[in-house]
Formats: C-alpha cells, sequence, structure tokens
C-alpha cells in the first residue's frame, strides 16, 4: 500500500497502529535525531536447542522509541537507513550494545550463551568492519565465540572474493556467522562452499507453510540436510505453532526461535524471564 501513496513514502505505524505518511527525507531527518538522542532499544528473542529445548542464546532486534509515534519496527527503518547511510552509525552501538549486554548476562548468570546481530550488507562491506568488530570485543571484553553476525546472501552478489576474505578475518577472530533469511536471497548455492560459516536460519516463509503445503516440507527438509551434510547448524525461525514445532523436532532441525517458545523482550524483561541469577550469593 506505501507504493500506492507514492514513490518516496514510506508508511509509518506507532504503537496503536495509527498511521502517518512521512516523507523518505521527514525520515532521514527524524533518524538523524534519534541517533543523536539515542532513540534506539534492543529487543531479545531467545533461540532453543530442538532437542534438549534448552536456551542456546538470543537475537537483539533493533526498536525505535520515537516520541510521538512509539514503537517504530526495523522492517520501516533499517530499508532507509541502509540506503542513506546511516545505517553504519545505528549498527555500530547496535553491535556495541549487544556486547555490553551479553557480557552483563554471562557475568550474571555463569552461562556462555551466544549473541546473535543482525548486520545489513552495506555494514558488513564498510572497509573497517572487521576492525570494529575486533575494537568491540577487546574494549567489552567479549569472548569472540559468544558473538554470532546475522549477514544475508546479499553481501555475495557484491563481491563474493571480498566477502570470503572479510569472513574469513572474521573467523580468525573467533565469532560465529550465521545466514540469515536463508532461502530467500536469489543467490547461487555456490557460495555455501566457499564461505566460512557457521549456520543457516531458514526463513519464515518456508517455515509458515510446513504444516499444510507439501512443498514446503520439502525445501525445509532439503535445507536440513543440506546443512548436516556441510556441517553447519540450522535453525529455524518464525516457528509459530506447536505443530511446527514438533515437526521441525521430527526433521532434527538444531535449534528453533519463533513467538511459539519466545517472543522479542525489552532487555529488563529478558533478563527477569531467561538470565535468571545461577552463582550463588549474589
Ligand atoms: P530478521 O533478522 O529475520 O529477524 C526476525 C524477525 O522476525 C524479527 O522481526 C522478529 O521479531 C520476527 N519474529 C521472530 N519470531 C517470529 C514469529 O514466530 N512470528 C512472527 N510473525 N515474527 C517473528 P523484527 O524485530 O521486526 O525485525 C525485522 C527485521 O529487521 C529483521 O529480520 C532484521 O533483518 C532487521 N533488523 C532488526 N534489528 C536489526 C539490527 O539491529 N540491525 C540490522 N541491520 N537489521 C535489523
Ligand atoms: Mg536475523
Ligand atoms: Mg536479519
Ligand atoms: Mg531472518
Amino acid at each position: 500500500r506505501a507504493k500506492e501513496q507514492g514513490k518516496n513514502q514510506y508508511q509509518f505505524f506507532n504503537g496503536e497502529m495509527d498511521r502517518i505518511v512521512l516523507q523518505k527525507t521527514i525520515i532521514e531527518t527524524a533518524l538523524h535525531e534519534a541517533i543523536e538522542k539515542k532513540q534506539f532499544t534492543l529487543f531479545y528473542q531467545p533461540q532453543f536447542d530442538g532437542q534438549t529445548k534448552e536456551l542456546i542464546g538470543m537475537e537483539a532486534l533493533i526498536r525505535w522509541i520515537h516520541p510521538e509515534h512509539g514503537i517504530i519496527s526495523p522492517a520501516i527503518f533499517i530499508p532507509i537507513a541502509e540506503e542513506t547511510g546511516q545505517i553504519i552509525s545505528i549498527g555500530e552501538w547496535v553491535i556495541e550494545e549487544a556486547c555490553r549486554k551479553m557480557k552483563k548476562w554471562s557475568e550474571q548468570t555463569g552461562r556462555s550463551l551466544r549473541m546473535s546481530v543482525n548486520i545489513s550488507p552495506k555494514q558488513f562491506l564498510k572497509e573497517n568492519f572487521v576492525e570494529h568488530i575486533y575494537s568491540v570485543l577487546q574494549n567489552t571484553p567479549l569472548p569472540p565465540h559468544q558473538l554470532d553476525l546475522e549477514i544475508t546472501e546479499g553481501v555475495a552478489v557484491f563481491n563474493e572474493q571480498y566477502t570470503i576474505d572479510k569472513l574469513k578475518q572474521l573467523k580468525q577472530l573467533g565469532v560465529h556467522i550465521s545466514i540469515d533469511d536463508f532461502g530467500t536471497g536469489y543467490s547461487s548455492l555456490s557460495y555455501l562452499r566457499k564461505f566460512p560459516i557457521d549456520r543457516l536460519k531458514i526463513a519464515k516463509p518456508f517455515i509458515d507453510g510446513i504444516t499444510e503445503e507439501k512443498e514446503d516440507v520439502a525445501v525445509v527438509k532439503a535445507i536440513i540436510v543440506l546443512a548436516k551434510n556441510l556441517k553447519l547448524r540450522v535453525i529455524a525461525e518464525g516457528v509459530e505453532t506447536l505443530q511446527q514445532l514438533d515437526l521441525l523436532r521430527s526433521l532434527q532441525c538444531d535449534e528453533i526461535q519463533g513467538y511459539v517458545l519466545g517472543k522479542p523482550l525489552p532487555a529488563d524483561v529478558f533478563e527477569k524471564t531467561y538470565m535468571k541469577n545461577q552463582l550463588p550469593n549474589e
């Protein structure tokens, strides 16, 4: 519907789902202010082991708390920030904040969970990206294996060799790499052999249909087998029902993320729900 209302206009929804349409330039200015005034916050969604149902980590998901419009979804502003280049400073803040939180929760619980952070193509392709990751890990400090970077297949189309080099550097640091929205990126599968990655995230649209459409089950089964043969972990995202969960578990899907097991939550609520103190006397 945004398209019907003009090319450079995007739809905004506030907390009460009231609709406003703003020019892209207005959003850009508003984003500029949001960066200055630190109007962003991170929500965290749990990720679980498919077999044991144990918590294995969480995905950081950005929210823009706008003083007038309420919580604005990243689906609306991330594509604009990517276009304007504002994703660089927003993205750096996300990595720093997510690492700080992971460190705090590790100390609090004595557990070594993994924090997943979404990385936009423009961010990944920026020349100092690896250096920034390195300095955040050093400064926090956070063990590199506790950080998972979710990249998309899109980084492969820009310059495959550049991407392979950067991924190798990241692997040398010791961070974990996941391919987000796997299967939706129109890229060839050849990169799977060449990219040093750890995990595939099966995109939600495939998961949506698995209890009704045999084609979707076929695709999901194939992705799981592909991942196993390539020695990659595989996680299903957007799992909403118990039927989907049972089916994925029977297909030996390694890990599960979705509303059926846990929604994205503000840090304090996530902490109260999942980061129960396991150390004595604290
Ligand atoms: P994504 O990385 O694929 O994240 C998963 C999205 O699915 C999240 O939407 C999450 O809230 C939602 N989700 C998880 N489980 C379920 C479910 O069971 N049902 C449904 N209907 N939805 C589920 P969200 O938080 O709105 O984020 C949308 C997208 O915005 C993300 O998709 C990601 O690509 C991007 N994004 C979010 N945070 C960041 C960020 O910090 N940096 C960058 N570059 N992109 C971000
Ligand atoms: Mg993601
Ligand atoms: Mg993503
Ligand atoms: Mg995804």
